[in-house]
């Protein structure tokens, strides 16, 4: 068996929160400061090794110049696990997560599994998102938290992982070939 199991991710949030970078530092182990993030929906494969089971991960990055509603339903519904992303230099794009949550009711699986990312912790000087206030409203939800790095390689694997463990946990994959 190539994998034994294929789990679908979903990265979302607003614009220049760092999804691409994020993805490009799980998937290549690289960082660009000028990424030409793709327009539109475009993914990515690496596979994780979990209790001794390989699972591949396609992560779909809706990277672009989306807007609310533009990311078709479809992506939603194929998901296993949602990661949404914030920048915690940037207040709007953490008041925004309760809108990217409201998109993963209407469309996604009850069962999806979902991340909450406050990504450039690197930029500590320049932060507006307080991690305690981050933290208090993902267990308000009751969603798991983390604040990464894509930047300085900070958390981004511990972000797959993670999700990857809680959705193996929740048996919502589908089985590899
Ligand atoms: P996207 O629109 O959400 O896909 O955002 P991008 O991945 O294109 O990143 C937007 C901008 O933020 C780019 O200029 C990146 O170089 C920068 N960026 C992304 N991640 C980080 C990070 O972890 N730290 C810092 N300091 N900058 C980042």
């Amino acid at each position: 068996n190539e994998f034994d199991y294929l789990f679908k991710l979903l990265l979302i949030g607003d614009s220049s929160v760092g999804k691409s970078c994020f993805l490009l530092r799980f998937a290549d182990d690289a960082y660009v400061d000028s990424y030409i993030s793709t327009i539109g929906v475009d993914f990515k494969i690496r596979t994780v090794e979990i209790d001794g089971k390989t699972i591949k991960l396609q992560i779909w990055d809706t990277a672009g110049q989306e807007r609310f509603r533009t990311i078709t339903s479809s992506y939603y519904r194929g998901a296993n696990g949602i990661i949404i992303v914030y920048d915690i230099t940037d207040m709007e794009s953490f008041n925004n997560v309760k809108q990217w949550l409201s998109e993963i009711d209407k469309y996604a699986n009850d069962s999806v599994c979902k991340l909450l990312v406050g990504n450039k912790c690197d930029l500590a000087e320049s932060r507006v998102v307080d991690t305690s206030v981050a933290q208090a409203y993902a267990d308000e939800i009751g969603i798991p938290f983390l604040e990464t790095s894509a930047k300085d390689s900070i958390n981004v694997e511990e972000a797959f992982l993670a999700m990857s463990e809680a959705i193996k946990k929740s048996k919502a994959g589908s089985q590899g070939a």
